[in-house]
């Protein structure tokens, strides 16, 4: 198992290092109910997917090529 902690950032424009960002599952549930449930897709996706932050710009990274 590779542990990789490094991933390249779009906004930097080079490969730096990241860290996860912990999902809410309190904010989650909060805009689950105030869309009326539209935002589970997106809860559940991030819950599968925690989102990687730019250690140096802090912003999402998205390895979507
Ligand atoms: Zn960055």
């Amino acid at each position: 198992m590779s542990n990789e902690t490094t991933c390249f950032c779009k906004h930097c424009n080079k490969t730096v290092t990241f860290h996860v960002e912990p999902v809410s599952h309190l904010k989650q549930f909060g805009l689950t109910v105030v869309t009326l449930g539209l935002w589970l897709p997106m809860w559940i996706g991030m819950a599968m997917r925690p989102t990687k932050l730019c250690n140096e710009c802090n912003e999402p990274l998205w390895s979507d090529g």
